[in-house]
């Protein structure tokens, strides 16, 4: 049987991109097919448009700390509009370069919504094409709870970017990485913050102490963080948004009234009207109240089921990224993509591990983690973990008159004396852990961090000094 192309690739995202190109350089006649901007949820919705807004918010603590270093004060001033529009024309350029990138890798673009219509059959737009695998990589979506006034008046991270106006007063609904981000975001462009979460404590998943450090950083910046919350409804007013809420604790119903109202509320992958019906293709169900865990421990709807090789439940057909619901992260969809390009056309099959999967969240102050957190290393490993923490003012805040906590922890496994999870609060986390992830995937001991020589001045020594 002879089909149009080796591989067929649906969603031109992170794993989308890297899989297609992987798999035409080992010769391999492939096609990918976009319904929207080339680049995916990362480039054009994600990643980066939001660190570039973090970049951009950030220069308002450097102006607050810098009089403590001498400088005259200034009173800056925020130009919404020339930012929006500066993000949005940067992942317009980042969109063409992907297309020159698959071009020049040899793949076909074919602009359009992709269903399948059987195993081999794909139809993208009016156009019907034949493929001998597929691979799908069609990433997810924010999901918006069915309440009153939701769906009309309320913005996801997809409208963010676009806002015409800066929301003066913005309200979070959500406890993740994404209302943890764009709450630091926008309380430091100036906008009065307010970030409703279900629970106690946001970032659910991450090392407990992790967990308060940031959030009580970032009440000390303002966020008016409210918690055991619930929004039964939002409605529109004469002079913005009201969100009711209820405080579950204390049985009360309050007010406020907000410019916009951000869900970020979790992801659900895009499995609608992909035609998976006409494949034996499973998805792992998942009612209302019978949701799916991920390797966070979060909860969002259904998924693509696979295998470690990203093959689904019908032969000829893989799935990689948000969609397979495993680890919901850029450089996670890219190595699956990778792996699974390089079992399928590279003669090299290989399991992408999703152990040690550093992550970082971008919050002011940064947080980021690798490896196990204390209560899932107790879990585990019981009476033989020892935790090393190092909690304190750093240099930076020693003229700013703040009092900002850096926090630097390692969880080992006295018995071995391997290092098995490294968590840090504090700026340029993200930057700090990756190395420490080298680390902790080659095995290394605590024995090893403490024969590494620091760097002095910095934060990072802490890793390798902590007693
Ligand atoms: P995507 O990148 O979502 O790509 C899927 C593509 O498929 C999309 O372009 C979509 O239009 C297309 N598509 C869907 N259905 C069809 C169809 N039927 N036909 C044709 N095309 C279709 N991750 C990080 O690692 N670091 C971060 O800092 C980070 N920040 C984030 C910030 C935000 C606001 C969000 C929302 C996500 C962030 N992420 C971050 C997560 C990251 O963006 C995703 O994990 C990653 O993009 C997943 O890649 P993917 O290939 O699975 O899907
Ligand atoms: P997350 O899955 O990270 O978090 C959503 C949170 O919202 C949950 O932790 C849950 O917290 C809370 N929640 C769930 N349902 C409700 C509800 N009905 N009402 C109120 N709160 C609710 O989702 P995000 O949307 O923040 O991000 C999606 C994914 O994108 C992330 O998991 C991550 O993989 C990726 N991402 C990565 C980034 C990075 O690497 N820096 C940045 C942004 C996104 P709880 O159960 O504790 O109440």
């Amino acid at each position: 049987m002879s089909y149009d192309y080796d591989l067929f690739v649906i969603g031109a995202g992170s794993g989308g991109l890297a899989a297609s190109k992987r798999a035409a350089s080992y010769g391999a006649k492939v096609a990918i097919a976009e319904r929207d901007l080339v680049g995916g949820t990362c480039v054009i919705r994600g990643c980066v448009p939001k660190k570039l807004m973090v970049y951009a918010s950030k220069f308002a603590h450097y102006y607050e700390d810098a009089v403590g270093y001498g400088w005259s004060e200034v009173q800056p001033s925020f130009d919404w509009q020339k930012l929006v529009t500066r993000v949005d024309n940067e992942v317009k350029r980042l969109s063409k370069l992907h297309i020159s990138l698959l071009e020049k890798a040899g793949v076909e673009l074919i602009p359009g919504d992709a269903s399948l219509l059987d195993p081999h059959t794909i139809k993208v737009g009016d156009r019907k094409v034949t493929a001998d695998k597929i691979l799908i990589a069609v990433g997810g979506e924010a999901i918006k709870p069915d309440i009153p006034g939701a769906k009309e008046y309320t913005i996801t991270s997809r409208e963010i970017f676009l806002l015409p106006e800066q929301p003066k007063r913005f309200a979070a609904i959500g406890a993740g990485y994404i209302a943890v981000e764009f709450s630091c975001i926008m309380n430091a462009l100036g906008s009065e913050v307010t970030q409703f979460i279900r629970g106690d404590r946001f970032l659910r998943g991450f090392d407990e102490e992790i967990r308060s450090n940031v959030q009580d950083a970032m009440i000390q910046h303002g966020i008016n963080v409210v918690p055991n919350s619930y929004v039964p409804k939002i409605e529109k007013v004469s002079d913005g948004l009201e969100v009711t809420y209820l405080d579950k604790e204390k049985n009360t119903e309050s007010k406020i009234i907000v410019d916009a109202v951000l869900f970020a509320i979790g992801r659900a992958p895009n499995l609608a009207f992909l035609g998976l019906e006409n494949t034996n293709v499973e998805i792992v169900q998942c009612e209302d109240n019978q949701s799916l865990p991920n390797l966070h421990g979060y909860t969002t709807n259904c998924a693509i089921k696979v295998d470690e090789y990203s093959r689904t439940t019908e032969a000829n057909i893989f799935a990689v990224g948000d969609c397979t619901n495993r680890i919901n992260l850029t450089p996670v969809a890219i190595n699956e993509g990778r792996a699974f390009a390089d079992t399928e056309f590279g003669d090299n099959p290989r399991v992408f591990s999703h152990e040690t999967v550093a992550s970082a969240v971008f919050s002011q102050p940064e947080a980021a983690t690798v490896g196990l957190n204390e209560s899932e290393a107790k879990e585990k490993y019981g009476d033989a973990i020892k935790i090393y923490r190092a909690r304190f003012r750093p240099m930076y805040h020693s003229f700013t008159g703040k009092d900002e906590k850096v926090l630097v922890k390692l969880v080992v496994d006295s018995n071995t004396d391997k290092v098995l999870g490294a968590h840090i609060v504090g700026e340029n986390a993200a930057e700090i852990i990756q190395g420490v992830a080298i680390a902790l995937k080659m095995g290394a001991t605590k024995k090893d961090f403490d024969a590494t020589v620091g760097i002095h001045p910095s934060t990072a020594e802490e890793f390798v000094t902590l007693r």
